[in-house]
């Protein structure tokens, strides 16, 4: 007991330390309050981590670099946006994580996107550090030849800092296929050498893995049939809301379908649309994936679908299973109350902290299962991890066999979050688990490294 004490007081300490050392960066806050506030039981067995500060080094990045990127757009103007590449852990591999162009990109959202991604990444079982980074560019609006430019400029001074063994960079919003064949075009000149696993989510010609265009979404939808299944309810024939309508809620919705459920909703930035009958994948991949249109346009297209302003609304539909697939802070606490009232079973995070602390914790309060993004979005990364793997074997594995692989990874996930929150006695809180089993793995690697 008094070892528990300890490990709070450490914990609240630590918080203190961060929020006093960088004020306004309250997405980071967020992160760090939700992990301190879930693995203390692990710090009460290990005092020996105090003593080794262990917990004020997984809380600061080994590296910040922060850069200026300067492009000519169409109209011949010069802009300067600003780059930037968290290398926050390297304890069991290469820093990997995505790059996300849009204009709400701070060192704050990145800090927060690295330290998830170094739990999400020690879940996914695959030997792979933590990172993130990305620009305040936003591609909307722009020509391709503009956003050629943009990530030629970038690549240049990012290339100094990564490599197949260093830092592996991917996708993540804003950053899709067409953006990591420029960034990988302009790496690849720069180092006059074929280094395919400098970047994850290529095109299948170059270095790209089969499956992993779908991995996040499908892989969402393994982790929570998973969950629904083990506690007696299944996914069969259930109705399902989605938020966003970008890769992640796209394979989302496809694995949806092929579980048997029907997914009814999508959304973008503006507003959402609402299909009774079940979202039409082909029409929604045609405006999004092909002419890279607004979600407005699928309910302009589609007999029976109703369009709403304002995105948030999207909570407010009766569905049996939530999956936020949008950004972060996106699900609040309003919204939660309104899913609750309409007899909610599940959410399960497709976006990188899509619900917030309260959210949660009104979703635990109330019996619904939660599955929390460092878990069940971990599909995405780990097909990067397979695409690293099929890069160095100079190999390409089927469709079938990553699937395959993308399934057991998901369900070992799951067994990790569920294992470990029994363990320390909070069954079913998968959020507390996925945090405890993801942090005594980088945790042990750090304090074996010795003090780096
Ligand atoms: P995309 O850029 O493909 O899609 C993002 C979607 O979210 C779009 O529909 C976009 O609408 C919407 N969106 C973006 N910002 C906001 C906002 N502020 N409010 C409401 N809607 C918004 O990104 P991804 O699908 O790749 O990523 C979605 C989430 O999943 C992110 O949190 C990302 O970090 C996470 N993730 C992605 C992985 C991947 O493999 N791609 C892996 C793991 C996590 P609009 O077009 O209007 O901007």
């Amino acid at each position: 007991m008094a070892d528990m004490e300890k490990a709070k007081a450490y914990c609240e300490r630590v918080l203190a330390e961060i929020i006093k050392r960088d004020p306004d960066q309250p997405e980071f806050h967020n992160t760090c309050k939700e992990v301190l506030g879930t693995i203390t039981p692990v710090l009460a067995e290990h005092p020996e981590y105090e003593e080794a500060c262990l917990l004020e080094r997984f809380f600061e990045p080994e590296r910040v670099i922060t850069f200026r990127v300067p492009w000519v757009d169409d109209a011949g103007k010069v802009r300067v946006n600003r780059g930037f590449r968290v290398q926050m852990s390297s304890a069991i591999g290469p820093y990997k994580g995505g790059l996300r162009f849009h204009p709400s990109v701070n060192l704050s959202i990145l800090k927060f996107l690295a330290t998830e991604q170094i739990l999400k990444n020690s879940l996914s079982g695959l030997p792979i550090g933590g990172g993130k980074g990305g620009s305040d560019f936003d591609p909307k609006g722009k020509s391709d030849c503009e956003v050629m430019k943009f990530c030629q400029s970038f690549m240049t001074e990012l290339s100094r800092h990564i490599g197949p063994d260093v830092d592996v960079p991917a996708g993540d919003i804003g950053v899709g296929g067409r953006e990591i064949g420029y960034l990988y075009g302009q790496y690849k000149r720069i180092r006059n050498a074929y280094e395919a696993g400098v970047l994850t989510g290529k095109g299948l010609s170059f270095g790209g893995s089969l499956a992993r265009t779908e991995a996040t979404g499908y892989g969402l939808l393994y982790f929570v049939e998973c969950m629904l299944n083990d506690n007696g309810i299944g996914l069969k024939g259930k109705t399902v809301s989605v938020s966003g309508s970008g890769n992640v809620a796209t394979y989302a919705i496809e694995k949806a379908y092929q579980l048997g459920a029907k997914p009814i909703t999508c959304s973008d930035s503006n507003g959402y649309v609402v299909d009774p009958e079940g979202i039409d994948l082909a029409l929604l991949k045609q405006i999004k994936e092909v002419e890279r249109g607004r979600i407005k346009e699928y309910a302009e297209r589609k007999e029976g679908a109703e369009y709403h302003e304002g995105c948030a609304g999207v909570w407010t539909v009766k569905a049996d299973v939530a999956l936020p697939c949008a950004t972060q802070n996106e699900l609040n606490l309003e919204a939660a109350q309104a899913l609750v009232a309409n007899g909610v079973v599940a959410v399960g995070e497709g976006a990188n902290m899509p619900c917030t602390l309260d959210a949660i914790a009104y979703f635990q309060e109330n019996g619904v299962y939660f599955a929390p993004a460092k878990a069940a979005n971990v599909g995405g990364v780990s097909v990067s991890a397979l695409e690293m793997s099929q890069n160095s074997e100079r190999l390409s594995w089927t469709f079938e066999e990553v699937d395959q692989r993308l399934k057991d990874i998901m369900i070992n996930s799951y067994k990790q979050a569920k294992d470990a929150a029994e363990h320390y006695g909070m069954p079913k809180n998968y959020l507390a688990g996925a945090n405890i089993a993801g942090f005594q793995k980088v945790a042990a690697a750090m304090f074996a490294q010795g003090i780096v």
